[in-house]
């Protein structure tokens, strides 16, 4: 199961990774899970993304396309991924059909979570990630703020510097103009599925599901 999950930023792509990396038991690739670990262990790339990264600006198409190529080649990739968060621009798309020709990666999935921008913007001013165990939670789904009960530690709970009302503004304004014109150089290269993404968590999954099987 090869499946690049695709959305704007606070779409749901992070959480439906997960799961569909639990359900089929293939790595979860996400290029920003990466970044954010890389500026946390102050790597050289960490230190190059760090400013970008909170700005809500994109790192360059030529170091996503290394890490991408480099993080498949790293893994069973036969066996499946799902990639989330690349590729984002147009040319990180023609980059990816090359990865995927050069890896004879042949039939992926490409899921496309809609949401519009003002669910999205009220998702993430209440999404918060957690310092100790990395989950992203939201606070309307939680009783106290104070106590995460997914790894039970206190005040963990942390708002990432993207989540940042101006920032979430110019990551919506990049996914407009630079994200979303994949979708139409796509059109005629993968087989497209569109799946509501402001149903609930379990309801996005089993359309996806439902999606999968039916274009299998
Ligand atoms: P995400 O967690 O996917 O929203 O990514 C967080 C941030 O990491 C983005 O706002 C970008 O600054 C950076 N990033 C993640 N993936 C990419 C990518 N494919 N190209 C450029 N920048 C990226």
């Amino acid at each position: 199961m090869q499946i690049v999950i695709f959305g704007a930023p606070g779409a749901g792509k992070g959480t439906q990774a997960k799961i569909l990396s639990k359900r089929f038991n293939i790595p979860h690739i996400s290029t920003g899970d990466i970044l954010r670990d890389s500026v946390a262990r102050a790597t050289a790339l960490g230190n190059a993304a760090k400013e970008i990264i909170e700005s809500g600006e994109l790192v360059s198409d030529d170091l996503m396309g290394g890490l991408v190529k480099e993080t498949l080649q790293n893994i069973d990739f036969d066996k499946g991924f799902i990639l989330d968060g690349f590729p984002r621009t147009v040319n990180q798309a023609e980059i990816l059909l090359n990865i995927f020709e050069s890896l004879k990666i042949n039939n992926p999935y490409f899921i496309v979570l809609e949401a519009d921008h003002e669910v999205i913007v009220s998702r993430l001013s209440s999404r918060r990630e957690c310092s100790n165990c990395r989950a992203i939670v939201n606070l309307h789904d939680i009783e106290d703020p104070k106590v995460y009960p997914n790894c039970e530690a206190i005040d963990t709970l942390m708002k990432r510097k993207d989540d940042d009302e101006v920032v979430i503004m110019n990551r919506l304004k990049i996914y407009d103009d630079s994200t979303l014109p994949i979708l139409n150089f796509y059109r005629d290269k993968f087989n497209i599925i569109s799946v509501d993404g402001t149903d609930s968590i379990d309801e996005i999954t089993n359309n996806i599901l439902f999606a999968i099987e039916g274009a299998a």
